[in-house]
């Protein structure tokens, strides 16, 4: 740690005292990858103890007083029109604790002493901003973790935590139950070290990030913000400060039906679908030559297109007279949803232009209803370079700074509240999501060692060194 007023914090003692926490790191990922929480409760029927409570009761043993509270959609809804489910939160509430630092003004968020309620003000506001010392740093991290899928195609039941060759194995590990975890430890040897932060610590466990973001847009809806925001998903302990975005594109193809033995005389729908496929994974390189950002740089590719189902067709027999593709478009730092559509309604404007059965029958496209922004924070951004040093100081090594190849509820802190961000993690993202899925305990030790050298580098630095800093969020 540099820099004045950092503390009395012996690295090597906190690095000692993490370490001996090592089996209850273990115990604790164990635990709440049985606790089920999968995105879809409705739908997958999966109803284990609820996660939230068992991280309720891990900040009151920290003494902290967590705030558990029940997203409401209407709220969220009247200020995000386009996001907002129709299903209820009952079971699936956020978990918010705040830790105030020596030098709060006391306000922002609802949950700690003399808490303002930014419920109704619009989004965010802070009013720790500007304080003369200390900045304050959301933890955000989301409890929900992504459906099981095919139970039997685990190689390791998704919901027993099991341990073998030092990799804990199960859904939820990677994304982002590792994280939940490291964060949460983070804070408990921060404490019982006796740090005290200069500006407060906001730690949230959200529900429903996989499902759109509601319980990220209820804090900050009720003021849970602060002067930057780590978000624990899975980077590999990578640092980024960007986040995909995406949209859903229903392509509706109309053909003419004929017997297959006369099928030249009908026009397959399909047939005029791979078209517009084709015309898609074009656009997908020639975006990539003209809009570059450097947090994408790494990838092999930046706007990633796929083409999710095609439903076409009947009984056989028949030429295809109709067909529906599901296409999610992507976009990067620096777009927007509403460019991307544009861009690719151009490019299918010419397909349909081009073949004279298309110019006569247009297809319908239909956007939506998945659609979430990218968010990008500056690289150079001093909460970036933070983290950078911190990392690579603890790991030893050079840390890579890229996007995270995914969307994710970094956009609403960057779009919509005006935060820098960025996702830091243990856990691949290639396995989130998968039926392989674990992490190893070993990275989400040394995830925590990197946050117990990040959050005091942050929160005792002062506002005046971000001045250097370039934007914010972009
Ligand atoms: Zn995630």
């Amino acid at each position: 740690m540099t820099g004045e007023g950092q503390m009395n914090i012996d690295t090597a003692k906190l690095n000692a005292l993490i370490d001996s926490k090592r089996q209850a790191v273990l115990e604790f990922l164990r635990e709440a990858v049985s606790c089920s929480t999968p995105c879809n409760p409705e739908e997958s029927g999966f109803h284990g103890p609820n996660f939230q409570h068992l991280v309720a009761s891990k900040l009151t043993d920290m003494g902290f007083v967590p705030r558990v509270w029940i997203p409401e959609v209407k709220a969220i809804r009247s200020h995000y029109p386009t996001m907002g489910h129709t299903f209820t939160y009952e079971s699936r509430p956020n978990v918010v604790a705040v830790w105030r630092g020596t030098a709060s003004s006391g306000g922002g968020g609802n949950g700690g002493s003399g808490g303002g309620n930014g419920a109704g003000s619009g989004v965010g506001g802070n009013a720790d901003r500007g304080a003369g010392r200390g900045r304050s740093l959301v933890l955000n991290t989301h409890a929900d973790v992504y459906g099981p899928g095919n139970v039997d195609s685990w190689a390791y039941p998704p919901f027993a935590g099991r341990v073998e060759g030092g990799r804990v194995h199960g859904r939820g590990t990677v994304d982002a139950k590792g994280s939940v975890t490291a964060y949460l430890f983070a804070l408990q040897c921060l404490r019982e070290a006796g740090f005290e932060p200069a500006g407060d610590i906001t730690f949230q466990s959200v529900a429903d990030e996989e499902g759109g973001g509601n319980g990220t847009m209820a804090c900050i809806l009720e003021g849970y913000t602060g002067d930057a925001v780590l978000m624990g998903e899975p980077t590999g302990l990578a640092i980024s400060p960007g986040s995909r975005g995406a949209t859903h594109l229903r392509l509706r193809v109309v053909g003419q039906e004929a017997h297959a033995g006369l099928a030249y005389e009908g026009v397959n729908a399909i047939a005029k679908t791979t078209l517009y496929m084709q015309a898609l994974w074009q656009l997908e390189g020639e975006l990539d030559a003209k809009f570059k950002h450097p947090l994408w740089d790494p990838f092999p590719k930046a706007h990633t297109m796929n083409v999710e189902w095609i439903h076409s067709g009947g009984f056989g027999g028949v030429v295809p007279g109709f067909s529906e593709a599901l296409m999610a478009v992507g976009c990067i730092g620096g777009e927007s949803i509403a460019d991307v559509r544009r861009w690719v309604t151009e490019a299918f404007a010419k397909v349909t232009e081009a073949d004279p059965w298309l110019r006569e029958h247009p297809p319908e496209l239909i956007w939506g209803p998945l659609a979430f922004e990218p968010s990008a924070t500056d690289p150079r951004h001093p909460f970036v370079q933070t983290a950078v040093r911190a990392a690579r100081e603890v790991l030893g090594r050079d840390v890579p700074v890229h996007a995270l190849s995914a969307g994710s509820d970094m956009r609403f802190f960057c779009n919509q509240a005006g935060l820098p961000g960025l996702h830091f993690g243990p856990g691949d993202l290639r396995l989130a999501h998968s039926t392989r899925e674990f992490v190893e305990l070993d990275e989400v030790m040394a995830a925590i060692k990197v946050l117990i050298r990040l959050i005091p580098d942050w929160t005792m630095g002062r506002h005046e060194e971000d001045a250097a800093g370039s934007g914010r969020a972009s």
